[in-house]
């Protein structure tokens, strides 16, 4: 019998989302936080013109790129990483600075790859209650152990939808030990720039990184394209986990193009975030609970589990896939990405047939 490693075997399959439906209808999936909107024109063509040269490897350090992510954020170019998403810098990170004995920190409702990160590191992982479903500093630092090694925190939070200001994450790294890496996850920092100031110079104490992705706000999910800001000591060793060739030509033309293409990103900004506010408006107006969100989802809570799966059944039998949330713990909560107006006008009809159903049983 062939074995893998004792931490691999015991490890589940990551749980991705159930893109499966019931009745005929042609399915949407609302389930994994992909853009309702299409990338940049710019990063079409950029890609499609990479795909020329497919005969060559890709710039091993992301050249252009980076210049295009520094322009714009106004960071140093050689302080920026590159992975095929973000998650491949959650993973390198969580692998480099922790391993057998270390603990790695985050929130009882944080992002799952942190606590898979984790797991394929051989740490342990520990997570702080979150208070409202919202990162609280407090508990993080009161969580903190000698063998915490790195804490991970997504802000906006996934699946939550809420966020911490920026002034609260200052009060986390001063209250961390210099020796504890923090890494701020903002998959969903386009969604919330116009509410806060920026968190990248905290990368400039050497002890934080701070993450960003292509895959929401720039509608490039498919090409597999994050980012961060790194001090440089931190950088190197990273580097050296990561793929040499990590992120493909047509990825890395693509997404500098799209970076290069700030107003079509503010747009499917802007698009989404009205969409999601109109959604939620119609949600209390059926009397469906959602939270707060500075995000391309909502999260809806409903009374249990039980009402929770009749929900989902009810929208899975007109086409739309929401998330389910069981796997964190919140087994009355469904998770919905704000889609096109389409796939949100059918939500909020499919929901509003379910309550009035639910109502009268
Ligand atoms: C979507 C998401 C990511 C990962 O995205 P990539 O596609 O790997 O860049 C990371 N963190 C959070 C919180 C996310 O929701």
């Amino acid at each position: 019998m062939i074995r893998a490693r004792a931490h691999i075997s015991s490890l589940a399959a990551y749980a991705l989302a159930d893109l499966s439906v019931t009745g005929g209808a042609e399915p949407v999936s609302l389930a994994q936080n992909e853009s309702a909107d299409r990338p940049s024109p710019n990063a079409i063509s950029a890609a499609s013109r990479a795909a020329r040269r497919g005969e060559l490897y890709p710039d091993p350090d992301w050249q252009d790129l980076r210049r295009a992510i520094a322009e714009v954020h106004g960071v140093e170019a050689q302080s920026i990483l590159c992975g095929a998403g973000s998650m491949e810098l959650i993973g390198a990170l969580i692998r480099a600075y922790a391993g057998p004995g270390d603990e790695v920190l985050s929130t009882s409702l944080a992002y799952a790859f942190f606590r898979t990160a984790t797991a394929l590191s051989d740490a342990a992982y520990v997570a702080a209650a979150e208070e409202e479903m919202t990162v609280s500093v407090d508990a993080v630092l009161a969580a903190v152990s000698p063998r915490t090694r790195v804490v991970c925190v997504a802000n906006p939070g996934n699946p939550t939808g809420t966020r911490v200001p920026r002034a609260e994450l200052v009060r986390l790294r001063e209250g961390l030990p210099p020796d504890v890496l923090l890494v701020i996850d903002e998959a969903y920092g386009e969604f919330a720039d116009h509410l806060d100031e920026p968190v990248f110079d905290l990368c400039q104490r050497g002890d934080t990184v701070v993450l960003r992705t292509f895959s929401k706000a720039y509608s490039l999910a498919g090409m597999r394209v994050g980012w961060g800001v790194f001090p440089a000591a931190i950088a190197r060793e990273v580097r050296k986990i990561l793929n040499p060739n990590n992120v493909s030509a047509a990825s890395q033309a693509a997404a500098a193009a799209a970076m290069r293409d700030q107003a079509h990103m503010r747009e499917t900004v802007s698009v989404t975030v009205a969409r999601r506010d109109g959604f939620a408006r119609h949600l209390a107006r059926i009397g469906v609970e959602a939270g707060p969100s500075a995000t391309n989802f909502l999260l809806l809570r409903f009374s249990d589990a039980a009402e929770a799966k009749s929900a989902d059944d009810a929208l899975r039998g007109g086409g739309i896939l929401m998330r389910g949330m069981g796997g964190y713990g919140l087994p009355e909560c469904l998770r919905a990405t704000i889609g096109s107006a389409e796939a949100m006008e059918t939500a909020g009809s499919l929901l509003t047939d379910w309550t009035r159903k639910e109502r009268s049983r």
